[in-house]
């Protein structure tokens, strides 16, 4: 086909009976010209005219099956909700809802009030407050408590957690003014309690998520800085990070942080907790209050879907079995390395591939270290970009020119749509 034989954007688009022919049409015909010019032969335009069409209605944002090991993996959207939290958010959001509104006294009421109360019970807090996710929680809380004044925070602690998501830019955005004590290895009690002066206002841990420094490193424990914090006067605000709130090796719940001396504890929703976006704080009543007020708060607002999810995801941990059972990530989490091989096992006979020993991560800035036993189905390299192409795409990791599908991250049905989609790759 020559460039001169290539019918009018209307020509084409008069093909099909659609409102967004002619836009498609355009697309399809300034593709082809390329190709033409490039020495490639167009094919059928109408075809590609109607797939054009498909295209543009065809969601961008969509399910796919996270055959990477990691758990809690960012890029793929954290942690899939439970069924129950599913359900809470569908019944809010297809209706109106009590939102704000009192249904006792008739008069309007708080977002934050439908878990304030779940949250206090989870973690022994005296408040709690959630808001859009854990990097507004922490600003929230710098700005209500700290603004134009200043922050202890070790120097071990100052990390980058993701996406250019770095603790002192957020404090310098918050207002309050960062004082760095330590070294990258090690920081004594002795270092907070030299850097308070009459302008501190709040001392700050802040969890070191996706790294660990080994060797020669030492950080105080939380009860040193609490009662460094204490004799000073000043609060200790804890940044957890993942914030798990049943007990996980490795690292803290939100109520050993409150037990063990922090004033306020700050986490992720949608990390180890495995519900949706959202930033959890807990603590004193007091502090809780300065943040509730403070103008921030209500540009961090959570959304009434997510506020949702969250109470059906904190609900099920007032049964921390019933939590381990239907919450997806610790569901992950705690799966037997047996059951994940027999995974592994019948999808490798299903799709021929080889099983192979492998080691998931948890991800999300949670357990860097953690590697919990695990079983891929290893198939030939060439095989990824086809399978990310598939309906749903399907995500694994290439590893010495192999293909890795691990099976903790699936599902048995999962596994089962993976061999279906590697029949027609
Ligand atoms: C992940 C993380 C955050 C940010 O939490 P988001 O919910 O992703 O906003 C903040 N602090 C720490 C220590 C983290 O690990």
């Amino acid at each position: 086909m020559e460039l001169r034989d290539l019918p009018s954007v209307d020509e084409l688009a008069r093909e099909v009976d659609d409102p967004l022919a002619v836009d498609a049409a355009r697309v399809v015909l300034a593709r082809a010209r390329e190709e033409i010019r490039a020495g490639a032969e167009p094919g059928d335009l109408d075809t590609r005219l109607r797939d054009e069409l498909a295209a543009v209605r065809r969601p961008m944002l969509r399910r796919v099956i996270n055959a990477t090991g990691v758990i809690v993996h960012t890029n793929l959207g954290r942690a899939p909700l439970a069924p129950a939290a599913l359900e809470r958010a569908v019944e809010v959001g297809r209706s109106y809802s009590n939102l704000e509104f009192e249904l006792a006294s008739g008069s309007r009421g708080s977002r934050q009030d439908h878990v304030a109360a779940i949250v206090r019970r989870l973690t022994g807090a005296e408040a709690a407050l959630v808001v859009n996710n854990n990097a507004g929680a922490l600003l929230l809380a710098l700005a209500a408590l700290a603004e134009g004044r200043e922050v202890v925070v070790s120097r071990g602690e100052l990390i980058e957690i993701g996406d250019g998501f770095r603790i002192p830019d957020v404090l310098g955005r918050s207002g309050a003014r960062l004082v760095e004590v330590g070294t990258t290895n090690r920081t004594r009690a002795a270092d907070y309690d030299r850097a308070v002066n009459a302008d501190t206002a709040l001392l700050l841990r802040v969890h070191q998520s996706n790294f660990r420094v080994v060797g020669f490193a030492e950080q105080p424990a939380l009860k040193e800085l609490a009662a460094v914090a204490r004799r000073h006067e000043l609060p200790l605000l804890d940044d957890l990070g993942s914030g798990a709130l049943v007990p996980l090796p490795d690292e803290p719940t939100a109520r050993d942080a409150l037990d063990g001396g922090a004033d306020l504890v700050c986490f992720s929703g949608d990390k180890l907790l495995g519900g949706p976006q959202a930033g959890i704080v807990a603590g004193r009543a007091d502090l809780v209050e300065k943040l509730r007020r403070h103008p921030l708060h209500r540009a961090l607002r959570i959304d009434k879907l997510s506020l949702a999810a969250l109470e059906g995801t904190l609900l099920l941990y007032l049964e921390p079995e019933r939590a381990i059972a239907e919450v997806p990530v610790l569901r992950m989490f705690h799966e037997d390395a047996a059951a994940v091989r027999a995974r592994a096992e019948k999808l490798a006979a299903a799709a021929g591939g080889e099983v192979e020993e492998t080691v998931s991560r948890v991800g999300g800035g949670a357990l860097p270290l953690a590697e919990l036993p695990s079983f891929a189905c290893a198939v030939d390299e060439s095989l990824a970009a086809r399978l990310r192409d598939r309906e749903p795409p399907v995500i694994g990791i290439v590893r010495d020119g192999r293909l890795l599908l691990d099976c903790r991250t699936l599902t048995d049905a999962e596994a089962d749509e993976v061999a279906a989609a590697l029949a027609r790759s």
